[in-house]
């Protein structure tokens, strides 16, 4: 069956918005250590040029660290699930203030985790990584929550894959779509949303909404059917045939 993914007879007016971790890279143990293959970089760089710039990170990272994993670009993008806007290379990063209910909840999971547990305070969201104790799940998850109960009203708990993420309500990856869309470069094409896991399904949302297209990656938790890449290396690949299909 031929879909968007393999006709790219309207690509040159797409407006792309990429995941980082497990769509545009493989998701490491440590979030830390997570870098970009050789040539990623290039491949952005030439579709962000031949899209005329509307080509968006759009990730749960805050953008510092968007950036870092793939220098020396600094991309368009969206970082802390759309706490974070840049509409443009190398432009300005608004940011606004993280809720005060969100360092309450940052304060109380910090100090209840287990060990093993990986707590990365995001300032705006709180990921809590627990893939080195994948036997804890059910413990973390508890934990997390009864950290977030007496401010789940200005903020929720999103479970990923080995990730449980506290975030300040009203913040998400379709929102961020939706900013973005609404100025140029992005204004009047059409968006395509890739993405690996349940805070991408948001934008999914989002790009639908506008007649554009969602692209699973992986056999994430996502509602079936659509067109679907099955990893990182895939998106990659499929990338770089897009960047010779727009020359
Ligand atoms: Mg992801």
């Amino acid at each position: 069956m031929t879909t968007m993914l393999d006709d790219f007879s309207r690509a040159t007016d797409w407006a792309l918005f990429l995941d980082l971790d497990g769509t545009l890279i493989d998701i490491a143990a440590e979030p830390d250590k997570a870098r970009a293959p050789a040539g990623l970089a290039m491949v952005l760089e030439d579709l962000h040029r031949s899209l005329h710039g509307a080509l968006a990170v759009v990730s749960g990272r805050p953008l510092n660290d968007v950036d870092r994993i793939l220098r020396p670009l600094k991309l368009p993008g969206a970082g802390q699930h759309g706490a974070e806007l840049r509409r443009l290379r190398g432009g300005r990063v608004l940011r606004p203030r993280p809720p005060r209910a969100i360092r309450r909840v940052a304060e109380r999971v910090i100090a209840t985790m287990p060990e093993g547990a990986l707590v990365e305070d995001k300032g705006h969201s709180i990921a809590v990584h627990y893939r080195r104790v994948p036997h804890l799940a059910r413990t973390i998850r508890a934990r997390v929550a009864r950290a977030l109960a007496p401010d789940r009203r200005e903020a929720h708990v999103l479970h990923g894959k080995m990730v449980a993420e506290v975030k300040t309500n009203g913040v998400d990856k379709g929102q961020a779509v939706d900013a973005l869309m609404a100025l140029p470069p992005f204004r009047g094409r059409v968006p395509v949303f890739l993405g690996d896991d349940r805070t991408d399904e948001d934008g999914f949302a989002a790009v639908l909404r506008q007649g554009g297209h969602a692209v699973r990656v992986g056999d994430g938790p996502f509602v079936p059917g659509g067109p679907c890449l099955a990893d990182p290396d895939a998106v990659r690949r499929w990338l770089a045939t897009l960047r010779d299909a727009l020359g």
